[in-house]
């Protein structure tokens, strides 16, 4: 069994150290993700010199190790939450403008010949009992009023069409969802990056940096770089050299496994849509087929902070057996991990704060919605209000007191909600 990402199988990450860094740039970029690679391609296509700064290799973070999973994001809060925080208005903008974000990164990949094996697949969430199939039902119903008819219920009587599992009472479609391989964008991301310009310098943190009166100084193992602007696109690995953004973001490990080859009659049984899937458990788990369809890659919360490949790769496996127990003698060719990065009041954040561009805070749904919020932050950071609007603009990017970056208290919420999804 790998402890890597069974994505790097067909996107090899580069291992190249480099030796050199600019003295002087027009943007600083801390973080080589999607986040960070859009708003630099953005940048550098505008006239900017623009570095990119990766603290490991190339894809260290999420960007190369997620589920690949693209969607819309809807708001956790649900549509009242979302009215309760931050009015209709900003709420109905929030969730139209989420729609576009999978077709924006479609765009995106055909614009600039990105073969990342986007497939538009649409996903099934399986109801776990007749109160989640109600529930869901409630908000499906709300979301498809505002925003136009966005997914359809399944009839517990139907579910056998979209899944192989008995494990549900029916479940919902989302329309526009898609899958890919995240490696591979994340390459294509690097390429497109370097030919508008863009220096990257991998296993390279930024160590130190410092406001100055015309911009910022940096400071990494080669040296130090003065930048007119800089943008912070660290999401969930966010450092204590940045301590305001890591005050409000809570890093969460989110674990996946991918098994052996599956027969194509079993694989056409248990996925006949080859579609994303997840369910209404309060334990996230979000499973799909690989691009080639031969077998199945399964994620969920890690129970611990620390990365725990073999216990990871146990409870995973336990999990996509509650789903698909006849996988329960089907072996694991991949256990890997990352961090996701969750926030206080459930959104992604994207502004300004003393100075420093930033975005993240993608709660876990980030694959098109750091690419989307990257390119945003570059048209603000090259002061195009018209391109840079966003209704995610202005949200209070909330702390709490005595919370400085380490979320010690998550592993007894997880026992919680592993608690009551027991209780099913
Ligand atoms: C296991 C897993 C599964 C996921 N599945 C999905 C999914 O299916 N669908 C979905 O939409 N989202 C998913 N996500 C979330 C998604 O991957 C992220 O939201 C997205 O990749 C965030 O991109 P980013 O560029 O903002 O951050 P990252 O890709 O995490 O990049 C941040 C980078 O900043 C670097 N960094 C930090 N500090 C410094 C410093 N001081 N100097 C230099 N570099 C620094 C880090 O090394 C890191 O590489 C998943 C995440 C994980 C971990």
């Amino acid at each position: 069994m790998k402890h890597t990402p069974f994505w790097w199988e067909d996107a090899p990450r580069e291992t190249t150290i480099p030796e050199t860094q600019p003295a002087k740039v027009d943007v600083a970029i801390i973080g080589a993700g999607f986040s960070g690679l859009n708003t630099a391609i953005i940048l550098a296509r505008a006239g900017c010199s623009v570095v990119v700064f990766e603290a490991g290799q190339l894809g260290e973070g999420a960007s190369s190790r997620n589920g690949g999973m693209l969607g819309p994001s809807f708001h956790k809060l649900g549509i009242a939450g979302l009215i309760n925080q931050y009015g209709k208005e900003t709420t109905h903008g929030i969730l139209r403008e989420s729609i576009g974000f999978v077709d924006f990164l479609a765009d995106f990949l055909t614009s600039k010949n990105i073969d990342a094996d986007l497939k538009h697949t649409g996903r099934f969430q399986g109801a776990l009992r007749q109160s989640h199939f109600e529930a869901t039902q409630k908000r499906i119903d709300g979301l498809n009023q505002v925003c136009g008819e966005i997914a359809h219920m399944i009839q517990p009587k139907d579910q056998h069409l979209e899944t192989g599992s008995t494990r549900f009472t029916g479940g919902v479609v989302y329309h526009m969802d898609a899958g890919l391989n995240p490696a591979k964008y994340h390459n294509g991301l690097i390429d497109v990056a370097r030919k508008a310009g863009v220096i990257i310098v991998p296993y390279t943190a930024v160590q130190n940096l410092a406001k100055t009166s015309n911009g910022f100084n940096l400071t990494t193992r080669l040296g130090r770089v003065q930048a007119d602007q800089v943008a912070i696109c660290t999401n969930a690995y966010t450092g204590k050299e940045l301590p305001w953004f890591r005050k409000r973001v809570l890093p969460l490990r989110s674990a996946i496994i991918t098994t052996e080859p599956i027969p194509s009659d079993v694989m056409a049984r248990l996925m006949p849509k080859s579609r994303m899937y997840g369910d209404t458990r309060r334990m996230v788990a979000y499973y799909r087929p690989s691009p080639d369809g031969t077998c199945i890659i399964f994620g969920g919360r890690a129970s611990s902070l620390r990365d725990q490949p073999a216990a990871n790769a146990r409870n995973l496996h336990r999990s996509m057996c509650e789903i698909y127990p006849e996988l329960k003698d089907t072996g694991i060719s991949h256990v890997w991990s990352g961090l996701v990065a969750y926030t206080f009041d459930h959104a992604p954040h994207i502004g300004q704060h003393n100075g420093m561009d930033y975005a993240m805070g993608y709660c876990g749904s980030g694959v098109a919605r750091s690419s989307y919020f990257g390119q945003k932050l570059a048209y603000k950071m090259l002061g195009d209000a018209e391109k840079g609007h966003t209704y995610f603009d202005n949200l209070d990017f909330q702390t709490k007191p005595l919370y400085s970056g380490n979320p010690w208290f998550m592993p007894m919420v997880l026992g919680w909600h592993r608690f009551m999804d027991r209780m099913i």
